[in-house]
């Protein structure tokens, strides 16, 4: 399911530890209207960067956020936070580095 031009519901889902767990990482509706959101700031990122991104982690239920570590009160529970990266722009702290120094909220 498409959320925006290139980001998909499945590639903010995915998560290899809930397939070798066979952990649930359905979001709500409620959840999906987040990574809908997300999905747009996203555009917002690949645009500054003319680059494709990929997804490391995004969305993560609270079973799947206990099993790999995650912060108790992540964003990525309520599907307002993704990992990212872009090698065809650079690297992890470059990336950082535009979207500090650029215009997006
Ligand atoms: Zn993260």
């Amino acid at each position: 399911m498409n959320l925006s031009d290139h980001f998909t519901l499945e590639e903010l889902t995915a998560s290899q530890t809930a397939s070798r767990f066979n952990i649930d990482n359905t979001p709500s509706e409620e959840i999906v209207a987040e990574l809908t959101r997300l999905a747009a700031f996203l555009e917002g990122v690949r645009a500054l960067l003319g680059a494709p991104i990929t997804i490391s982690s995004g969305y993560r239920s609270l079973e799947l956020n206990a099993r790999i570590g995650g912060a108790s009160k992540s964003q990525h529970c309520e599907g307002q936070a993704a990992d990212i990266l872009a090698p065809s722009y650079g690297t992890p702290l470059q990336v950082c580095q535009a979207i500090q120094g650029s215009d997006l909220p």
